[in-house]
């Protein structure tokens, strides 16, 4: 299985980038941010709950986030791999994705770093805010915020696949296609 984590910080072109590689190598895209907006938007318990941490620019709590994270691999019995987008966000999320996936018999098989420097994510998010209609996009201290969370709780887990010589550092800044190749070299080296 080819099982990607797609790191990076907020607006630094995950979700974009997950669309090329899922056409190119037919993996299943869990993206947590997307699964949490469909429940709230479905108006579930899981979203009532997730939407009053993620309106702040919050981590929905590490518990709740694994239990979802884990029952959606499990619903896709055929994948010939995933890519984790916007997840593991937390060690705790790392360690315990790990465990779930040995037990599933398969492992991470690398992790994708894309870089892109603060101003400009600030600038990508205020243009994104226009289009997506997403409340966590549109106010600049939530903004201030979710990148204040990246720094602090999320930036580590790069040593955590540091250690297992899994990290690869993507150069963020350029156009969409380069940016979509630099990606597919890491992953066919
Ligand atoms: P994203 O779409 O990845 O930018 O995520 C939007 C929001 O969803 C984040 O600011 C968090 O509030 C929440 N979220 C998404 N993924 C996670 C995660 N792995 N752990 C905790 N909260 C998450």
């Amino acid at each position: 299985m080819l099982n990607i984590v797609l790191f990076g910080p907020p607006g630094a072109g995950k979700g974009t980038q997950s669309e090329r590689l899922i056409g190119k190598y037919g993996l299943i895209h869990l993206s947590t941010g997307d699964i949490f907006r469909a429940n709230i938007k479905g108006e579930t318990e899981l979203g009532v709950l997730a939407k009053s941490y993620m309106d702040k620019g919050q981590l929905v709590p590490d518990e709740v986030t694994i239990n979802m994270l884990r029952s959606e691999v499990l619903n896709h019995p055929e994948a010939k791999g995933f890519i984790f987008d916007g997840f593991p966000r937390t060690n705790a999320q790392a360690s315990a994705l790990d465990a779930f996936l040995e037990e599933q018999k398969t492992a991470i098989t690398v992790m994708l770093a894309l870089e892109v420097e603060e101003n400009e994510l600030k600038t990508r998010l205020a243009k994104r805010a226009e289009i997506s209609g997403r409340i966590d996009d549109a106010n600049p201290e939530v903004i201030a915020n979710r990148i204040h969370v990246y720094n602090n709780e999320t930036a580590p887990v790069k040593d955590f696949y540091q250690a297992q010589n899994k990290f690869v550092s993507i150069n963020g800044i350029g156009t969409i296609d380069e940016i979509t190749n630099r990606l597919f070299a890491a992953i066919n080296n």
